[in-house]
């Protein structure tokens, strides 16, 4: 049993209390590799942003969970040595799906969890984000709960259809699991296809798909029942269609694919949505610079030649979040 106090990680109890009185939302952004981790911690040292760390289960399989854990642990140190005084960093599960998983992660070191049993029967979900709560809260590890299902793929996580999140069940929901904060499904998906070209208009002009706005109505009647309580988004990449042409025109084939306009995401962070996560994104940033490199330079083989320069892309995709989209610069002096 290690906590994760003594790792230098933070739950995300106080960071989500700022962030709702102070108009902001913290950045939640997954991690695989050492360069995503060190461009994330590059990023939010250099803008004294506060961040949750994700390790999804896909993430777990592809680069090993004790790992992770160790690198998260070392990236409390890194961001020390940029000269990040007091970082503010949460080590966070993301979609866990089973009791056993989020306890494993309690146990290992993670600062929150997340129990995602959203496509169970209201009730079951119910029973089962309680029995993670009960558990976490013993250590003071933060839960984030889901109600309401989002469309897309991310790692593990299919569903075909989205289901809004009902406003009427949210007190409910709250109160009987005891959950810190709720990812609600507003009309944001997982993924860089976030919707299909027949629920979009087409921009006459570039060709680009322009998505439907999200339910910032449904947003408003949980924020109604539930005021002041942390709302999370999921699956809130903007699909930057720089990168998209970077990569279609190096080699990739990207067809159509389309995310959240940051402008929504400006206005949802100045609500009680409070932790926004992009993961798609970075990916992007990574590949287009990859493909870029070794599209340019075909002689090169050094890895550090092409995962260089996508470090520096990603760095530069997370100042960018921070700044301009979540509001959340200096906030963790
Ligand atoms: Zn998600």
């Amino acid at each position: 049993m290690v906590n994760y106090k003594d790792l230098g990680l933070v739950n995300t109890r106080e960071m989500f209390a700022k962030a709702v009185d102070g108009g902001y939302a913290i950045p939640a952004f997954n991690f695989n590799n050492m360069e995503q981790l060190q461009a994330i911690i590059k990023a939010c040292a250099e803008t004294k942003s506060p961040v949750i760390l994700q390790v999804s289960s896909g993430a777990r399989k592809y680069a090993n969970q004790t790992l992770l854990r160790y690198m998260a642990e070392g990236a409390v140190e890194y961001a020390k040595e940029l000269g990040w005084e007091h970082p503010q960093i949460c080590l966070h599960l993301d979609h866990g799906d089973t009791f056993e998983l989020c306890k494993s992660c309690v146990d290992f070191g993670f600062s929150s969890v997340m129990i995602d049993g959203s496509s169970l029967p209201y009730e079951e979900n119910i029973a089962l984000t309680k029995r993670v709560v009960e558990y976490a809260h013993q250590f003071d590890v933060t839960v984030e709960a889901e109600l309401g299902v989002l469309a897309g793929v991310e790692d593990d996580v299919v569903a075909e259809e989205s289901h809004y999140t009902k406003p009427e069940e949210v007190i409910d929901f709250a109160t009987r699991t005891g959950c810190d904060s709720l990812a609600i499904s507003i009309g944001t998906s997982h993924g860089a296809y976030k919707f299909k070209p027949e629920q979009c208009e087409r921009d006459p002009q570039t060709g680009k798909l322009v998505p439907p706005p999200l339910a910032f109505d449904v947003l408003a009647e949980v924020e109604k029942k539930l005021p002041g309580f942390p709302i999370v988004l999921h699956g809130s990449s903007s699909v930057p269609q720089e990168y998209v042409d970077i990569i279609n025109s190096h080699g990739g084939n990207l067809p159509d694919a389309v995310g959240i306009p940051e402008e929504q995401l400006r206005q949802a962070a100045k609500s009680a949505v409070c932790k926004i996560n992009i993961d798609s994104d970075s990916r992007l940033a990574f590949t287009a610079a990859v493909r870029k490199v070794l599209a340019e330079k075909p002689g090169e083989f050094d890895p550090r030649k092409y995962c260089g320069p996508a470090r520096d892309e990603m760095v530069k995709l997370y100042k960018h979040k921070i700044i301009e989209v979540l509001g959340s610069d200096g906030k963790a002096e």
